[in-house]
Parts: structure tokens; sequence; C-alpha cells
């Protein structure tokens, strides 16, 4: 996988060339991608450009060796660490990751727990994977260069995975790359997040902001929200409810989980380049630290439920009405 393979994220690939070429690579970078968003061919054609020794032109020559066998998940230096079944470990998987990655280089989540056979169960990334991985870094690069470490959804670890993994990226070995890639920002552990260069890897084509153009509506209901006026956010419910589709009314739930998750991040003080709007900044002072982990899982169970052929003024009036006692 070339950069010019990879569409769209013109900025993203000149920031990650342009570490490269300065020799100023942060050990450890942490995409935030939304689901599917392509940041897995963007993490190859990094490594493929970092390691590569005929690189030109701000990309990797694609043809050497060190490029084709990152290109197919087997260069022995590099290292994936993804969610999988309980008491596996994701080098037992290393198989179906890779013809996903040759059919589907950004593939979205569902899509690989599917090639994983797991369809219907949550793969977790398990404490041995810490341990297996502190095992393999402790010894020295096989082909004598740079190492590398993927981590697909960090989010997906529990407490003692995560403060294992901590430990490893605070501590790096020489000549190692961590690179991460989370969905949701909120449930990484924020140690872990600090510790690393936070890149957004908008999906090709995406513009800057969600599909949802009118944003309006989430500023009325913030306004309502934090004014405690719940006449005034449950008139945004109605109008909300009355959203030309359902397709519509999802997009306003994706949209506001989106500035919700900026709420999050400006309270703990993640700040990434350009990612939190002034808009999530002002809501950030203003509501409790614990609601937007908590509206978006309010979010969450709302988007589901406009899929399922509920009453949208029943739904988004009960969604006000939740939000209001959590803000
Ligand atoms: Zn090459």
């Amino acid at each position: 996988m070339t950069f010019a393979q990879i569409q769209g994220n013109d900025d993203v690939k000149q920031a990650l060339t342009g570490m490269v070429d300065e020799g100023r690579i942060p050990h450890a970078i942490l995409f935030h991608e939304d689901d599917g968003g392509g940041a897995f061919p963007i993490a190859l054609a990094f490594l493929q450009y970092l390691f590569c020794r005929e690189r030109s032109g701000g990309d990797s020559c694609g043809r050497c060796p060190s490029c084709g066998k990152i290109g197919r998940l087997i260069h022995p230096d590099v290292h994936f660490v993804f969610p999988t079944a309980a008491g596996a470990l994701s080098e037992q998987f290393l198989e179906p990751l890779r013809r996903l990655v040759a059919e589907r280089p950004a593939f979205r989540e569902a899509e690989l727990t599917d090639a994983l056979g797991l369809a219907g169960k949550v793969p977790m990334i398990a404490v041995a994977e810490s341990r297996r991985l502190l095992e393999k870094l402790s010894l020295s690069a096989l082909e004598g260069g740079w190492r590398a470490v993927v981590i697909y959804l960090p989010e997906r670890m529990n407490a003692e995975a995560a403060n294992r993994l901590l430990k490893i990226i605070e501590e790096p070995p020489a000549q190692t790359q961590f690179l991460l890639i989370a969905h949701q920002m909120e449930r990484v552990l924020p140690t872990i997040a600090s510790r690393c260069q936070r890149i957004r890897v908008r999906a090709a084509g995406a513009a800057s902001a969600p599909g949802f153009a009118d944003a309006g509506l989430l500023d009325e209901l913030m306004d309502a929200l934090l004014g405690k006026d719940l006449l005034g956010a449950l008139d945004v419910a109605d109008r909300l409810a009355a959203l030309p589709s359902r397709e519509s009314a999802k997009s306003f739930c994706t949209f506001a989980a989106d500035r919700l998750r900026q709420v999050f991040l400006a309270q703990q003080g993640i700040e990434g380049a350009g990612e939190i709007s002034p808009q999530a900044r002002a809501w950030a002072a203003r509501c409790r630290k614990t609601f937007p982990r908590q509206a978006l899982e309010v979010l969450d169970r709302t988007q589901t439920l406009i899929g399922r052929n509920v009453n949208l003024k029943i739904l988004f009036t009960d969604m006000t009405d939740r939000l209001f006692l959590l803000i």
C-alpha cells in the first residue's frame, strides 16, 4: 500500500511523510477514524514509507522486499494487535486479517469481526496480548531496522491490558513505532491517548463535517439543556421528530455524537489538531464531566431505535428527557 493508492486525506499524508523526512517521528501515533474510514491503509502506507530504502517523491517505492512484506502483512518486524476471541491472541488470526486487508484495506470493524469468524460477539484485546507484545519487543528486530506495532481499536482493552500497553508506550524500545487506530476516542485510556500524536483521518469523499446540514438544531438543543429550559428542549425534540426522513434523524445523532466526542476531548484536555470546535469547547466548560459519555450512550440507543420503526416523537422526547437529567 503506497500513499498514491489512497484517496483523500492529503493533509494526513503530508503530515506523515513530513515526520519521516524531517526525522521527527513521534514514537506513538493515534489515528482517529470513523468506522471504515481508511486509517488502516494509511497506517500501512506510513510504515512502508518509514521502512522503505528506496522512497522518493513523498512515497514508498511499493516494489522492494520491505514494501511488499508490509503491504501483505507478513513483515516479521511489523506486529498487529486487534480484538479477537476471549483467550486468543491476534497472531492466531493473522491469516483472516491478511485476506480481509487484501480485499478491503479500509475495512469496517464488523467486517473484521466477520472475517475472524466472531460474528455476533464483541471481540476484545486480552491482557495476554500486552504480555506477548512485550516478549516480541524484547527481541531485536529480525531485519535489523525499524519495528512497528499496529493496534486496531485500543479502546477494546480492559484496564489491565491498557495499563500494560501504557507501560510499553511510555518506555518504548529504540526504533519502535506504535500506530493506534481508534473509533471511540472517549474509550481510549486517556493516559495512552495523551502519549500519542493524534491524527484525524476522514473517510475519502467525506466533508470535513459530518453529513448533517442543520447544525442549528443541536446548538438550540444544547442551549436549552444547559439553560435548564426543558420546554425549549422539548420543542427542539419535536422539530427533530419532524425531520424529513429517518435517515436525516440518524444523521442528526451521528453529528451530535461527533460533537459530544469533541466535548469529551476538550474536558479531558486531549487536544487533536483542529479537532475541537469552539462550540464544543464552550459546552465542555458548562456541562458535567460525566455528561459526554452518558449522552453518547443515549444517542447510540436513539440511533438504534430510529432504525426500528419506533415513533420518532416519543423517541426524541425520551432522548431529550434523559439528556436533561444528565447534563
Ligand atoms: Zn520500498
